[in-house]
């Protein structure tokens, strides 16, 4: 009877354990996901410049002249996948506690005050108002040998 009670208990605990680290696997998990549909759009743009370039070189090659009518509809095709780089870039940073550039739009650490790729000072939230006041220790001076020294401030 106690056994079964004691397995029970230790079945109850390691439920309740798997069930908070499941969350952070799942987050993680998200993480990677995002990571890879973030390099598969980038592939696609690969893809659509090395297209692209084939494209130009084979009409060039026909009629003499840039085909601008390519560049236009790819260059538009590559925008949209880059805005969605950034939405995912987003939600990856999120989820992993990250911080987004203003600026430039980079994601950073969370830890870092300052953007690592244009330099723009990131809001940092969590810091708090940690100056020493130096008040405290502002008569310390009048302690010591008892010389007088030329300059000092002199308070009647
Ligand atoms: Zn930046």
């Amino acid at each position: 009877m106690g056994v079964a009670d004691f397995f029970k208990n230790v079945g109850t605990s390691i439920g309740k354990t798997v069930g908070k680290t499941a969350d952070k696997i799942d987050d993680a998990v998200d993480v990677q996901k995002i990571k890879y549909k973030i390099s598969k759009k980038q592939d696609e743009i690969t893809y659509l410049q090395t297209e692209l370039g084939k494209k130009m070189l084979a009409v060039y090659a026909e009629t003499g002249e840039a085909d601008i009518a390519s560049i236009e509809k790819t260059y538009s095709e590559i925008c949209r996948i880059k805005e969605e780089i950034e939405a995912l870039n987003a939600v990856k940073a999120e989820k992993r506690g990250d911080k987004i550039c203003p600026g430039c739009s980079a994601v950073i650490s969370k830890d870092d005050e300052y953007c690592s790729k244009c330099g723009m000072k990131v809001a940092c939230e969590t810091k708090s108002e940690g100056q020493e006041q130096g008040a405290s220790s502002e008569n310390g001076n009048s302690q010591g040998d008892g010389t007088y020294r030329c300059g000092d401030d002199k308070t009647e």
